[in-house]
């Protein structure tokens, strides 16, 4: 391989794994009994004939360790944020601290049952509450849901909540106004919720400029659901004057809290005139994800909003934490139980630990290694918005274009220097952007290496433009079919012949 030499790298003991149904010899098995010591009675003479299982033509006959070296070299196939730099734009890939880890596995709260009555569970029922509060303060809202499993599941119950104080009045109203430089999970609940979206066009700085909201508002447009900063990385600096506009009209602002990460207090959504806010836990707060793993979306409200909020909330008595299923004007459950907990107890001590200072500083430090990159990069990439960024960066492929190279050759070539690529291709109003979001958890000496590979790239791009072209060359796969991956996934195994 040409460049720079590697310091993050996918070289070296990297093995090759056939399907496990490839593996094993007939007769080997993974467990060992002693001889049986009572008489023996057959499966069937015990089991209803429907439900014992046939036989499984082309299963697998392995050792233990064949299992366990099979799973284990394909875990290595993976990148996750304890292997190295993951700068996924919009994404907030951060380090998560591992006290958070030893707190959620403490057993009063990793084996607490669900079903445990709220007398025996006050500890997590407090645990809850506390958090409600530290989010709401974070926030600057009343209360908090903890209930949704994803930031998009928290979108839904926020419009959820919106419908039903708009109808509560009468009228639940006909449409959102969502800007184009949104999450498309944004259009989608609004749709499930039988909103139609109107979309609004950014303004040349990058943000939503106050006439075109007012442009669109009217009485029926039940909300705008605006994501502060953007998915460009800018903060909507006219945001308090467009929650004036639209609550002139009675309408709510939604503000979608995903990339909360880079204004921790620093600024409260509340105070800029937000109704409705969901949390992502799993990027703002510290949450082991990627690949659909474990998150969270809490939606935070305005007090107007409370009498929605879906059951059951946490309440504080004077007979201790209790959990409050009796609120008529309720959404009703969103889910099972209480939360995902797990992920409670590690937003939790994420909160606890660094505390209000260390919050800012995450937040302060954020946006400080994103304008560092920014600036190192804008040399050789093309910046659509060159201005102060918040927590990430977006660039394009226009300077590479003209040699043929674009923006998937770029990130697929950043595998090969040991990287994660950025999210590519959002957001949709920059043509073949790069969305770079370094996180406050990284080193100057790892985003000076990004930085190397980077400029690295834009130089190949310029002189040996087919080698980025073909990358990655090092990983054991590389350019997959995705759309034929998407459209006919193979999800089960099928004996050969
Ligand atoms: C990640 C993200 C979402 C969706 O959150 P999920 O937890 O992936 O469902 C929504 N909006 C923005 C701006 C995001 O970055």
């Amino acid at each position: 391989m040409s460049g720079p030499e590697r310091t993050v790298g996918t070289a070296g003991l990297v093995f090759r794994e056939p399907l496990i149904f490839d593996q094993g010899s007939p007769g080997r098995v993974g467990y060992s009994l002693p001889p049986c010591d009572v008489p023996e009675t057959a499966a069937e003479a015990l089991i209803p004939p429907h439900l014992l299982r046939g036989p499984i033509a082309g299963m697998p006959e392995v050792s233990e360790v064949d299992v366990v070296r099979h799973f284990t070299r394909m875990s290595q196939w993976n990148y996750g944020i304890d292997l190295g730099f993951y700068p996924l734009g919009s994404c907030t890939m951060k380090y998560n601290p591992r006290v958070n880890e030893d707190v959620a596995r403490l057993p009063g709260f990793g084996k607490a049952h669900p079903y445990l009555p709220d007398a025996l569970a006050q500890g997590a029922l407090e645990l809850l509450w506390e958090l409600e509060r530290d989010l709401a303060e974070i926030s600057g809202l009343d209360r908090v849901t903890l209930h949704p499993s994803a930031g998009a599941h928290g979108e839904l119950a926020g419009v959820m909540m919106i419908r039903a104080y708009h109808q509560a009045k009468g009228n639940p109203r006909q449409k959102i106004l969502i800007p184009e430089s949104a999450h498309g999970t944004n259009p989608a609940s609004s749709a499930l919720c039988g909103y139609r979206v109107v979309s609004i066009r950014s303004g040349p700085r990058g943000v939503v400029e106050p006439a075109a909201v007012a442009a669109a508002m009217d009485d029926q447009v039940a909300a705008l659901m605006i994501t502060n900063p953007n998915t460009l990385g800018l903060f909507e600096e006219h945001i308090a004057e467009i929650a004036r506009i639209v609550h002139g009209q009675g309408g709510q602002v939604y503000g979608d809290g995903a990339n909360l990460n880079a204004v921790l207090g620093v600024t409260r959504p509340g105070d800029w005139g937000v109704d409705v806010l969901q949390f992502n836990l799993h990027k703002t707060f510290s949450q082991p994800h990627g690949g659909g793993g474990p998150g969270a979306g809490p939606v935070g409200v305005r007090q107007h909003l409370v009498p929605f909020l879906p059951v059951p909330l946490v309440e504080k008595t004077t007979k201790g934490f209790t959990l409050d299923h009796d609120r008529p004007q309720s959404i009703g459950r969103i889910r099972s139980f209480a939360a995902s907990f797990g992920v409670m107890v590690r937003a939790y001590a994420y909160i606890r630990s660094l505390g209000p200072d260390g919050l800012k500083r995450a937040a302060e430090t954020a946006v400080l290694n994103a304008n560092y990159l920014m600036h190192r990069l804008k040399g050789s990439y093309h910046l659509p918005y060159d201005r102060v960024c918040k927590h990430e960066c977006v660039f394009s492929d226009a300077a590479q274009l003209p040699h043929g190279v674009k923006t998937l050759d770029i990130a697929k070539r950043l595998m090969d220097y040991g990287f994660h690529p950025p999210t590519i291709y959002f957001p949709l109003i920059v043509a073949g952007a790069l969305m770079i979001e370094p996180t406050e958890t990284e080193s100057k000496e790892t985003l000076d290496q990004f930085v190397a590979a980077m400029q690295a790239i834009a130089h190949e791009a310029q002189e040996t433009p087919d080698v980025v072209r073909a990358a990655p060359h090092t990983p054991l796969v590389s350019r997959l079919d995705e759309t034929r991956a998407a459209r006919q996934p193979v999800l089960r195994w099928r004996p050969k012949g």
